[in-house]
Formats: structure tokens, C-alpha cells, sequence
């Protein structure tokens, strides 16, 4: 499938029978949800999110459902979802685009970890780079073992210029192990063998061959999940332009009432 415009929400339109359809007749559903800008409202520094409370209660009863699982899959670290979902021993969590998980489940991380070479350019990018962005205001790090990412939410244009100088100077000697995924008011740093969301939920759907995929996300990283899941529904959540993604929905409070759909669908 080519990327296409998105089609307008309210809740799918003329699509929502389509999908209810789908929901009906699948024997298992496997639902895969990003986080931030998905779940929860994108707020101006990453530790203010949270999940609405309406959202957490249907992730609940939809983990709870014999026929569906649900994973969380984000860009964050395993500790950081954990902290945020840990009550709920039913939802999964994958960290990391898909690379920090649990043992056994960190289907985007290459067979026995990463390799020393790709662990020292990201402590030495890391490094270089905490010392080079300390005085820019609005530009911060965050350090999440597997990978890091420079935020510059609230930073002005003039930091944000030198901040992404400073980015492409400290990855040039390093391009061969490290990547650069740019997301909302962010850019990841991410070793080349972490595969990234799409190589994740490759995995997982093919784990469950009999099951119908739905995948819900908001930023580039999740365009390739859209990708990698040509049969599934695959939503994207507030995009304005083209998208890998079938359907879209406006913002986390329409994903909160699209959950409530698949309950319903699904009882
Ligand atoms: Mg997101």
C-alpha cells in the first residue's frame, strides 16, 4: 500500500462499519498502541503525560478480554511504561521502538543484545553531545540505556539550529552504528541495529498468525508500523498529510472513544 491522504475522522466515518466488521469476525485481536500523542495528550515536558484514567480503565477490560492482547510500544524506556502500566500485569509493554522489553520480548533488538561497537559510538555520542548541549536552553537529554534522545520542546529556534549542528557533528565519525529518527519536538538517537517499531510488530503479528492486527500511533517512528502491517488496521492519530496508515483518528480523546468501539465490538 502507497502512502495516501488520511481519511477524515470522526470516528472513521463510512469506515466504521468496515472495521466493526472486522472486529466481529476476528478470532483473536492483537491491539498495539504508541503512547504519547496516542494514549496520552502531548504535554510540554515528556514526564507530564499521563494516561486519562477513562483510557486506562478500557486498556484494563480490553487486556482482561480472552481473545485480545494488548501492547503498549513506545519510544520511551521498559522502566519508564513500566512505571506508567506496571499495576496491569495483562498489558505489555515494549520500550525503546520496540527493543527494551522483557525476557524473551524485545522482538526489535538483535539475538543476543547489541554489539560493543554499537554500545560505544552511542556512549560516546552521548557523552560529546551532554556536554555540548548543557548551556542551550530548552534542549535536554534523555538517556534511556538503549538509545537517548535530544529534546527541544520549548527551546527557540536559534538553540534548535545549533542543537541539530551539534547532533549532526557528534554522529558524522558514527554513522555507520547510529541513526537518527526525528520525531515530535525530538530527535532519537538510535543504534542501526535496533530495527525500530516496525520490525516489532512484524514480530508480534507474525507470533499470532490467526490474529487481526490493529495498530494506533501519531509520529514518524509509527509510519513503520503502518508499513509492516499491510493487512492490519493501522490508525494514525492527529496527522494532517500522507500517512502508510488506513485510517486516522484526531487526538487521544477520539482513540479513548475508538477503544470504547472495540470493547463493544468485541463482547
Ligand atoms: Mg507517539
Amino acid at each position: 500500500m502507497k502512502a495516501a491522504r488520511l481519511r477524515p475522522s470522526p470516528l472513521l466515518g463510512a469506515s466504521a462499519s468496515e472495521v466493526a466488521h472486522r472486529l466481529r469476525g476476528a478470532r483473536r485481536l492483537l491491539l498495539l498502541l504508541d503512547f504519547d500523542g496516542t494514549l496520552a495528550p502531548l504535554r510540554p515536558r515528556r514526564e507530564q503525560a499521563r494516561l486519562p484514567s477513562k483510557t486506562g480503565a478500557l486498556l484494563n477490560r480490553l487486556a482482561r478480554h480472552p481473545r485480545i492482547a494488548v501492547w503498549i510500544i513506545s519510544g520511551r524506556s521498559l522502566r519508564d511504561l513500566r512505571a506508567r502500566f506496571g499495576r496491569s500485569k495483562r498489558i505489555h509493554c515494549l520500550g525503546v521502538y520496540g527493543a527494551d522489553g522483557s525476557a524473551g520480548a524485545h522482538p526489535a533488538m538483535p539475538a543476543g543484545g547489541l554489539d560493543t561497537p554499537s554500545r560505544r559510538a552511542l556512549r560516546t555520542a552521548l557523552r560529546a553531545l551532554s556536554r555540548d548541549v548543557a548551556n542551550l536552553a530548552g534542549v535536554w537529554i534523555e538517556n534511556k540505556r538503549l538509545s537517548f534522545a535530544l529534546h527541544y520542546r520549548g527551546a527557540r529556534a536559534r538553540e534548535i539550529r545549533r542543537a541539530r549542528v551539534m547532533l549532526d557533528e557528534a554522529l558524522r565519525p558514527r554513522g555507520k552504528w547510529l541513526r537518527v529518527l526525528a520525531g515530535k519536538k525530538v530527535w532519537e538517537v538510535l543504534p542501526r541495529a535496533i530495527q525500530g517499531k516496525g520490525a516489532a510488530v512484524g514480530a508480534l503479528a507474525r507470533s499470532t498468525p490467526s490474529a487481526l492486527v490493529v495498530y494506533i500511533g501519531d509520529d514518524n517512528s509509527d509510519e513503520e508500523a503502518f508499513r509492516a502491517l499491510k493487512r492490519g488496521i493501522t490508525i494514525r492519530v492527529g496527522g494532517r498529510g500522507e500517512s502508510r496508515a488506513r485510517y486516522s483518528l484526531r487526538n487521544p480523546a477520539e482513540v479513548c472513544r475508538f477503544l470504547e468501539f472495540v470493547a463493544a465490538e468485541s463482547d
